[in-house]
């Protein structure tokens, strides 16, 4: 019997609970898909109230709607300042990819600020541990335009997100 061991697993690391690779990938390599259910802006909205755990949990998914991961990897993707990884939509599903190389048993981390629209007002208090913490993760529009550049270059943000910038790339 054969049996494919999955591409990552869920551990203890830092804050909580989190993704680790069980293999290395090389830059650019596609990690895995993000199931879980889409849901509208205004479920979320609803989230915040009931819920705010849940809600802080999806991940944008268009102009107007988010991904629900509960269950399911994207629950237990977390923020890094300095990423290894990109959460982008390709064929109408959310997909985690490597922005660089990834060893086995390495947290796999995305930066939250690439899935803020400019019209998401969230913000989170940041201790990732990384060299270049920005201590609070905020909107792309609102991080330095040198960060923002490096994300695009390397095809980290997601065309919807980019949309929502005034000055749009
Ligand atoms: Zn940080």
């Amino acid at each position: 019997m054969t049996t494919t061991r999955p591409p990552l697993r869920v551990e203890r690391v830092r804050n909580g609970r989190g993704l680790v690779a069980n293999r290395s990938f090389h830059a650019g390599e596609r990690i895995t898909p993000l199931h879980g259910r889409v849901v509208s802006a205004r479920t979320v909205w609803g989230w915040w109230e009931r819920d705010p755990r849940r809600a802080a949990n999806c991940i944008r998914f268009d102009a107007d709607r988010y991904l629900d991961p509960s269950g399911a990897w994207g629950e237990f993707a977390n923020h890094g300042c300095e990423p290894n990884a990109a959460i982008l939509r390709e064929r109408g599903q959310l997909v985690l990819r490597a922005l660089r190389a990834i060893r086995a048993d390495d947290e796999v981390l995305h930066d939250y600020s690439t899935l803020l629209g400019a019209d998401d007002v969230w913000t989170m208090r940041c201790r990732c541990g990384a060299h270049g913490c920005r201590g609070t993760v905020r909107n792309l529009e609102r991080l330095p335009a040198s960060i923002v550049d490096r994300y695009i270059t390397l095809g980290a943000v997601p065309r919807f997100i980019l949309d929502t910038l005034a000055d749009r790339p």
